[in-house]
């Protein structure tokens, strides 16, 4: 326990203050100079679904007693894997979203798992998003919880996880494009209600879900409703070769977020790079699934270096979505011409859009109060 209250500490140091202690020092240095494979990785832009792998979700399956069609109670993670990979495109995601759902324990387990799958990528703060509303239910367990529930579900799993794991974390809740504008105004106002800086609280709102058929223009009030109201926001933006660096443009200057999700449609537009530079908006990356969507989104990437604000990010990482690891995603990157320090400058970046613990000092008291109380 006392090891890891001077862990918390220490490894957040770098950032706030000047520290002498020999130990804390060799921490820093870890961060600082990525010497061999270690780093300290920060990830802004990855999704609680998207991050479920098949033994975590194996797992869950026993603990509620789950049958899946066409397997029955499943016997092994294969089974499980074989479920889930029966789907395509975006109905994956609800085939997790029916494992997890409608229940707090095997939310909390699902949670806890994240962290445990961040800590293992060497990632030391993050903050995981997910769709309150299809997180609140399972047609395939026939339960459902109150979204609110779900979401404090989601806390308490993050709080647990960041204890045990030594990884600061948050959660963001997704509005979700193809529901209507109203239920966004419900998504926005319950992630108001629970807003809180205590590890593994609430501390934004993101738009999420299919952009193409989805467009912004209804979703602007919402978006606007929530950072009036004093929300973080961030947008998925600019991600799809269908979209146009004036989607970016109306997430930022129409919505007010204060950082977009992938947003590689901007740089289309060289004076949007630099409104977007000058206004501090921050662009999450994600160097896998850009590899994905073409040889242009990676040459949108190699065009942030040295003109935007932007981090590195694995966005779905587990292997029955993306495959990937933060380092990895480095790879790619590196491919690209990124020298290490440009991939610690991506980090840094990240580190100073988080959204949450503005408040550093309250952040290790966090850590160290759940350590001494729970572990
Ligand atoms: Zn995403």
């Amino acid at each position: 326990m006392t090891s890891f209250r001077g862990a918390a500490l220490c490894s957040w140091i770098p950032w706030i203050l000047s520290i002498t202690s020999p130990w804390c020092i060799q921490l820093i240095h870890g961060f600082h100079g990525f010497h061999g494979s270690f780093a300290r990785r920060v990830e802004l832009h990855v999704h609680l679904d998207g991050s479920m792998d098949s033994t975590d979700l194996f797992d869950i399956c026993k603990n509620r007693g789950l049958e899946l069609p066409g397997i029955g109670v499943p016997q092994s993670s294969s089974d499980v894997k074989h479920f889930v990979e029966g789907f395509s495109g975006w109905h994956r995601f609800d085939a997790v979203n029916e494992i997890l759902g409608g229940d707090v324990k095997s939310i909390q387990l699902a949670a806890e798992a994240f962290v445990g799958f961040q800590a293992k990528s060497g990632v030391q703060y993050t903050e995981v998003r997910y769709d309150p509303v299809r997180l609140s239910h399972s047609k395939l367990a026939n339960m459902s919880i109150s979204e609110e529930d779900a979401v404090r579900a989601v806390q308490e799993g993050l709080r647990v996880g960041s204890v045990r794991h030594q990884v600061a974390v948050y959660q963001i809740l997704c509005a979700m494009r193809g529901s209507s504008p109203q239920q966004c105004f419900n998504t926005a106002n319950l992630a108001l209600k629970l807003s809180s800086q205590d590890m593994g609280g609430v501390v934004g709102l993101d738009l999420a879900g299919d952009e193409t058929d989805f467009p912004n223009a209804a979703y602007i009030d919402c978006m606007r409703h929530a950072k009036h109201a004093g929300l973080n926001v961030t947008v998925h933006s600019g991600e799809f070769n269908t979209t146009q660096a004036d989607d970016v443009r109306s997430a930022v200057f129409s919505m007010h977020a204060d950082r977009v999700g992938h947003g590689y449609a901007a740089a289309q537009d060289p004076q949007l790079l630099i409104e977007l530079r000058q206004r501090g908006v921050h662009l999450e990356a994600c160097p896998n699934s850009a590899l994905r969507h073409g040889p242009w989104a990676l040459k949108a990437i190699k065009s942030f270096k040295n003109q935007v604000l932007f981090g590195l990010n694995t966005d779905d990482p587990a292997p029955l979505f993306g495959n990937t690891t933060a380092e990895a995603d480095e790879a790619i990157v590196e491919g690209l011409n990124f020298s290490r320090e440009d991939i610690h400058g991506a980090y840094e970046a990240a580190f100073r859009a988080r959204f949450g613990a503005r408040d550093v000092t309250s952040l290790m008291t966090s850590l160290a109060e759940g350590a001494s109380l729970h572990v």
